[in-house]
């Protein structure tokens, strides 16, 4: 049987750190930190290696195709699929930040929303049966789909959106806040919590097209991972990383043959509607 493998994107600090130290405890395969950032990558391998685990490393930027396309070969030469795919990585501008906001809008989405369907489009077609693929997306997804109009809710969370649909949807957004009418056409005034609301509609549809396809058991769930201490949350999050690592792993590693969650949004190692979630400290 061929070796099982597992890629984290993002992996080099915070969250994702902690997702790649749980998957090598518990993951029977080779788990992969990956980082934009080379230097970053190998000095946070060194750091698990001291801890007694042994992680691979590749860089992947996520907003640079050539560099997803290298994961994406070197993945199918080396192991011929891809078990676990969590994408972690992302971003967002500090509350403080003076950038305006038309250029928060598209620089957040470029990282957070378009980076992580880029990964998806190249690797998705690796995935083998039973795969599983996680989505880091935020409690600020439930906040700001419930900020949005209810003519923008509507198109959201119409079941049978598809991502073109979506993509469209996100389009909108980033052009609207570019012509400073982001609210007057229904949207909430945060960049990072749109982005957020992309990915955890997109799980959704994601896993429609997966349980259509002929490849069996791949299933597809975003999480929130609660509020952590890490640098996006300038420390102020009450959760380690490894609490906060807890229920993107447990999807991780969700068993054969699991019905539920799938496509879901899950907190806590439960299963919400997004646009339902309350977070609660
Ligand atoms: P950090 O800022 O600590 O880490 C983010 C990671 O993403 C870093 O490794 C960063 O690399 C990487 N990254 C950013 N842009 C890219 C890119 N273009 N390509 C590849 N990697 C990239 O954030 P957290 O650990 O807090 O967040 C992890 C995930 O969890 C994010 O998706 C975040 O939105 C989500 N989340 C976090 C919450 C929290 O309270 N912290 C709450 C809810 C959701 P680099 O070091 O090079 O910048």
């Amino acid at each position: 049987m061929s070796t099982k493998v597992a890629v984290v994107t993002g992996s080099n600090k915070g969250i994702g750190y902690a997702i790649v130290r749980g998957l090598c405890k518990q993951f029977k395969g080779d788990v992969f930190l990956t980082a934009r950032n080379e230097e970053l990558g190998k000095m946070a391998i060194q750091s698990l290696n001291e801890e007694g685990f042994s992680p691979k490393f590749h860089q992947l930027d996520i907003t640079d195709q050539a560099s997803i396309e290298k994961l994406k070969d070197f993945l199918k030469n080396t192991y011929g699929g891809l078990d676990i795919l969590v994408n972690n990585a992302g971003m967002a501008y500090k509350n403080a930040s003076p950038a305006p906001f038309a250029e928060q809008a598209e620089v957040t989405n470029k990282t957070n929303y378009f980076g992580t369907i880029a990964v998806c489009d190249a690797l998705f077609p690796l995935l083998r049966p039973h795969a599983r693929v996680v989505h880091l997306s935020s409690m600020a997804s439930s906040y700001a789909i419930r900020k949005c109009s209810p003519e923008v809710q509507a198109k959201f969370l119409n079941p049978n959106i598809t991502i073109e649909e979506l993509t469209a949807l996100m389009n909108d957004f980033i052009q609207a806040a570019k012509n400073g009418e982001h609210e007057k056409k229904g949207y909430p005034s945060s960049a990072y919590s749109m982005s957020k609301v992309g990915i955890s509609v997109l799980t959704h549809i994601q896993q429609r097209q997966l349980s259509a396809d002929s490849r069996e058991d791949i299933i597809v769930n975003s999480c929130c991972p609660g509020y952590v201490d890490t640098d996006m949350s300038s420390h102020k999050g009450p959760k380690t990383i490894d609490e906060g690592a807890d229920t993107p792993i447990y999807l991780a590693l969700l068993p054969e043959g699991t019905k539920s969650p799938a496509g879901d949004f899950v907190a806590d190692r439960k299963v919400y509607k997004f646009n339902e979630y309350e977070y609660k400290m």
